[in-house]
């Protein structure tokens, strides 16, 4: 058999990308050399935002992809706990307040449901927060969705519409004919016959791409999270600071009163609960490698940082942490594209910290591609080329 399509990685990406191509009626394989979602999309947050996205195509994908998790929560027998529980982003600084107030004022304008809230507001909304916080934005169409689940979701309601899955499969060549157009995934369960290949390995991408001679900037990027104990409930939505922006755009310039320590582990305050009734506390954003160790200064700096806005966390326990790469790109766009210098081969990776939030509409969005329809909205900045582009008028 000759499959439309082979897919690599699956994670949120990969395995969503599997499913929109068969849901269009495309054969469709999936190769994970390891289980499905044991890359990034396992060790992870589990938010989908707009309010962490900058204005423009950013948060329009960030939308749209909220809407879809929605109907796919609604059509699924599959339940990847789908919770609309919004999101509210604090303010330290009358400084800090005036940049949230443009930045909502900007995405409300776009027709986005953001508004700021004053401070007795904001603590109505969380009691437990610390009560010097000047105010915030309140973004109530923010959701959560449990990651991993996203992935098996993807991959069972996949299965239902003839999606072949090769877990635990390891690639060592794709092969490519005379003319360069894909023609087959060799692998230690034979070879996979196929017309194209899509390349959702996350931060791996840049190794599968140098199998068809491609050079992919995608890079690691560490987050790290704590987990408490299970405890009585003292977080009701997904709330962040205001300096979160901060840390994941290096453009953002200004500076918070924090400690070396903070300052150092680039640590932003995210808070959210579990169904499981423990709390998530992150995070940071470091360049390691691929070294996904905890590292003790870095817990430290999370715990510190979470004390200051919810002070009752000095008295509740931390139990464990994990960590995990994002996939980075230096403009903040993922790539999703097809690749002009080899026919049938194309890349949906480099989502950063928004991989399970743009699972959905990148999958939509890449079956378009392959099916060469129109895609929803213009995605000529998510082409790979912009980076041959940028080099050649470098
Ligand atoms: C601490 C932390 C918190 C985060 N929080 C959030 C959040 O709240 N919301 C959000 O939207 N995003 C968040 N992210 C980002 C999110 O985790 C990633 O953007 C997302 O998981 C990327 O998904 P992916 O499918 O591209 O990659 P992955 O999930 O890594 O999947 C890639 C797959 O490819 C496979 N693979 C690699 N190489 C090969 C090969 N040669 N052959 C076969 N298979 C291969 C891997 O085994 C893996 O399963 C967070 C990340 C971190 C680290």
């Amino acid at each position: 058999m000759i499959y439309d399509v082979t897919v690599i990685g699956a994670g949120a990406i990969g395995t969503s990308v599997a499913y929109h191509l068969c849901k269009k009626g495309f054969s469709v394989a999936l190769i994970d050399r390891g289980d499905i979602a044991s890359g990034s999309s396992s060790h992870c947050d589990a938010v989908a935002l707009i309010s962490d996205k900058a204005p423009g195509l950013d948060t329009k994908m960030g939308d749209a992809s909220i809407r879809h998790y929605r109907e796919l929560a609604e059509s699924f027998s599959y339940d990847f706990e789908y919770d609309r529980k919004g999101c509210l982003y604090v303010c330290e600084t009358e400084e800090e307040l005036a940049a949230a107030s443009s930045y909502a004022k900007r995405q409300a304008a776009d027709g986005y449901d953001m508004k700021i809230v004053d401070a007795k507001t904001m603590r109505e909304m969380e009691p437990y927060l610390a009560d010097d916080l000047l105010g915030g934005i309140w973004t109530p169409g923010d959701i959560a969705v449990c990651p991993y689940k996203v992935c098996f979701a993807f991959v069972e309601e996949g299965k239902k519409l003839g999606l072949k899955v090769y877990p635990y499969t390891h690639i060592s060549r794709i092969r490519l004919s005379a003319n360069r157009m894909v023609e087959a995934v060799e692998t230690d369960a034979g070879d996979i016959l196929t017309k194209r290949v899509i390349n959702c390995a996350g931060v791996w991408a840049p190794d599968v791409g140098k199998l068809v001679g491609l050079d992919i900037p995608i890079q690691p990027r560490k987050g790290m999270n704590l987990i408490s104990e299970q405890t009585k409930r003292i977080v009701w939505h997904k709330v962040m600071e205001f300096g979160y922006m901060m840390s994941k755009f290096e453009s953002i310039n200004f500076r918070r009163n924090v400690s070396s320590l903070v300052e150092e582990y680039n640590v932003a305050f995210n808070i959210e609960y579990t169904k499981a009734d423990n709390i998530l506390l992150g995070g940071y954003r470091g360049f390691r490698g691929f070294d996904v160790r905890s590292e003790l200064e870095a817990m430290q700096a999370i715990a510190e940082r979470g004390i200051r806005f919810y002070p009752c966390l000095k008295g509740i326990n931390c139990i464990r942490s994990y960590a995990g790469v994002r996939p980075y790109v230096k403009d903040h766009l993922p790539v999703v594209s097809a690749v002009d210098e080899v026919p049938g081969f194309y890349i949906a990776a480099g989502h950063e910290g928004d991989g399970i939030c743009l699972s959905p509409i990148t999958g939509k969005l890449m079956a378009q591609l392959v099916a060469g329809e129109t895609t929803d909205f213009d995605i000529r900045r998510l082409r790979f080329s912009r980076f041959t582009e940028a080099q050649r008028t470098a």
